[in-house]
């Protein structure tokens, strides 16, 4: 694994040794990749370390993936008060899964203005070095949690051997991966391989996984996810496909949050199709999923017109109105007007 140096495990080490109370911090709206490699690290920290840690999030995950969440996990918009006394009294902070404080929103400047020591593990591009003095980060893996199984496999207390991790933390790693690659669809690495290869051999049960994460949703998904393959898709004549999940339909179809994850990536299994987009309003703002297929640009697209970013193929942001668009009847018309703009 190219992204870590020896010199920065040993540092690691001795920082964890000198820590008592670590906040670990993930992204607004957690997915799969951040409550996986939060769970995993407050489950060795807490476990094989006996730190005194929180799992660390802005906002409450959606039902869907409440089944990765730990007890000691604190939520910026329902503990608040706790969050904040705890990143106060925290010595060591550890951010993963995203590249800067910015995506903590909510928490950013109680994050920037702690005095603990700063740790960063990411996969995005572009880390914010100047704010952590340590930063494990490679876009080359493909998740976050893949990333925290090659620094966790080299700490000295486990050795280079899977069964030494604590079992959650094994099984939280495995989950984290498996929803970033879309189940091995997607940013496969030659290491993901080994690390899936290597938590299999230590016990990790992949099909109670595979089970929690795909096969516990209600009905109104898969209904839901039938209009929007259907009436709901819209496919440009260069190629863009794109859904608008307004209000009025996420209630007429009973969609809950979480319940439309995913759906982004179907339109690229047509030919012709090179970018795709999921919107999904919200207060004031269209949450803003993007794929793209190999030699066109989630990231640029993310970032020129949405205020996002994230990897080349998969990014996301947002579409404010009556910012960006006057409200949000207006946002198929804007949708036409970049994606043209974009591939021509
Ligand atoms: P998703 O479409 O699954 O919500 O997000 C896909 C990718 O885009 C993730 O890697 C995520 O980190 C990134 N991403 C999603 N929303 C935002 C955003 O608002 N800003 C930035 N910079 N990245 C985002
Ligand atoms: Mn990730």
């Amino acid at each position: 694994m190219d992204g870590i140096r020896l010199e920065d495990i040993l540092l690691f080490d001795r920082i964890l040794s000198g820590a008592r109370q670590v906040s670990l911090v993930g992204h607004v709206h957690p997915d799969g990749d951040a409550l996986g490699c939060v769970g995993a690290m407050a489950a060795y920290l807490a476990g094989k370390r006996g730190l005194n840690v929180r799992g660390i999030f802005p906002d409450v995950p959606p039902e869907t993936l409440r089944f990765l969440c730990r007890e000691d996990f604190l939520y910026g918009n329902r503990d608040r008060d706790d969050v904040l006394r705890f990143i106060e009294g925290s010595d060591l902070v550890i951010l993963m899964d995203c590249n800067s404080f910015t995506r903590t929103e909510t928490l950013e400047d109680a994050l920037r203005g702690s005095k603990a020591v700063k740790v960063l593990i990411d996969h995005h591009l572009n880390p914010d070095r100047d704010t952590f003095g340590t930063v494990f980060s490679t876009p080359e893996v493909s998740s976050a949690s893949e990333l925290l199984y090659w620094i966790l496999v080299r700490m000295p207390d486990v050795a280079g051997n899977a069964r030494n991790l604590p079992p959650e933390s094994a099984a939280a790693l495995m989950a984290g991966m498996t929803t970033d690659t879309n189940n091995f669809g997607n940013s496969v690495f030659p290491t993901t391989l080994r690390m899936a290869s290597e938590l299999l051999e230590a016990g990790v049960d992949r099909d109670s996984i595979l089970e929690q994460l795909y096969h516990r949703y209600r009905e109104n998904r898969v209904r839901g996810m039938g209009y929007f393959q259907n009436q709901g898709l819209h496919i440009t004549p260069q190629g863009a496909a794109y859904m608008i999940a307004t209000r009025k339909l996420l209630r007429r179809f009973d969609l809950r949050d979480g319940e439309t994850e995913g759906l982004v990536n179907v339109p690229l299994t047509v030919g012709k199709v090179r970018l795709s987009l999921f919107l999904k309003e919200d207060n004031g703002y269209f949450r803003v999923s993007v794929r793209s297929r190999r030699g066109t640009s989630a990231q640029q697209l993310a970032a020129r017109y949405f205020h996002g970013g994230g990897h080349e193929n998969a990014s996301g942001g947002r579409l404010y109105f009556p910012e960006d668009i006057p409200s949000p009847e207006d946002a198929a018309a804007y949708i036409e007007k970049v994606t043209g703009e974009f591939l021509s």
